[in-house]
């Protein structure tokens, strides 16, 4: 039996309008790969995978989320718009502003956004990685589909991983069972990404910006290729891209490409 079962969450407030359809799996490779094929085979806008354990979770540019089933939460959901991906510019720091918003409707403190994908947790005058983000676009008949995976640390991982990571029971003063967790994550999903499609990111932009981690910091922002530009991280414009003040000016860095960390 996985660990959360999709008819407690079709009574949780909010999500009973039968917008989503949560399909709940003990094991996967991925919740994003189980998505794409279910997409591939016409699952409908709204479709939600929660894997308990997945074998090959998938992190950005082929990097690895590692988590244990009853640490963690694990999901993907798949939305459909109408344009091509170009329109899309911003989906995951909107889905970041979702995810601390909902996050925070349970009482979470601390919740932080890093550009462009990370949700961190402000702890002891630093920041430790919450959840992580992964959004994949294709082209279809009528748009564009984006598969948006999502982990969340439940409990903080061991000490195994290469940066400091925390749980959101360390941002709350009791951690809420996590059928409550997903429905409120995927409420705010729902407002966030139908308020996308009409207006982008810039409606979003505000919410990102109050909860940017790094903002007025010394940065470095570092290619797959180990180039590295140092600068002030100035925030996000209204497509989502970084600013980035340089000894050359202030950069728009719009490609996923890249790596930012603390300078
Ligand atoms: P970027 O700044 O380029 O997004 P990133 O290191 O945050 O870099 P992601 O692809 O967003 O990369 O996430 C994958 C990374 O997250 C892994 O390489 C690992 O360092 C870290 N990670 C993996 N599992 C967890 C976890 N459960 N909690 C926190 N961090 C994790």
């Amino acid at each position: 039996m996985p660990l959360i079962d999709p008819a407690l969450l079709r009574s949780a407030p909010g999500l009973a309008a039968g917008r989503f359809a949560i399909i709940a799996v003990d094991e996967c490779d991925s919740s994003s790969s189980e998505l794409l094929r279910r997409a591939a085979q016409g699952a409908p806008t709204g479709t939600v995978v929660v894997a308990d354990r997945q074998t090959a979770g998938r992190g950005r540019r082929g990097r690895s989320w590692l988590s244990a089933p009853a640490a963690s939460l694990t999901f993907s959901l798949l939305w459909r718009f109408s344009g091509s991906p170009a329109k899309l510019s911003g989906l995951s720091l909107a889905v970041g502003v979702a995810l601390a918003r909902g996050l925070e409707s349970l009482g979470a403190n601390g919740i932080s956004l890093k550009w462009p994908n990370d949700v961190l947790l402000a702890a002891a005058g630093d920041f430790a990685k919450l959840a992580g983000i992964l959004v994949e676009l294709a082209t279809d008949r009528e748009g564009t589909q984006a598969v948006i995976g999502i982990g969340v640390n439940l409990q903080a991982p061991g000490d195994y991983l290469p940066q400091p990571a925390a749980g959101l029971d360390q941002a709350v003063t009791l951690l809420p069972d996590r059928h409550l967790v997903l429905a409120a994550i995927l409420r705010e999903l729902a407002r966030v990404l139908e308020a996308f499609a009409v207006d982008g990111f810039s409606g979003a932009k505000m919410a990102w910006q109050q909860r940017h981690a790094w903002q007025g910091l010394a940065v470095r922002l570092v290619a797959d290729d180990g180039t590295a530009v140092d600068g002030i991280c100035e925030g996000v414009d209204d497509d989502g891209a970084l600013l980035l003040a340089t000894a050359a000016g202030v950069q728009r860095i719009l490609s996923g490409h890249v790596s930012l960390r603390r300078a």
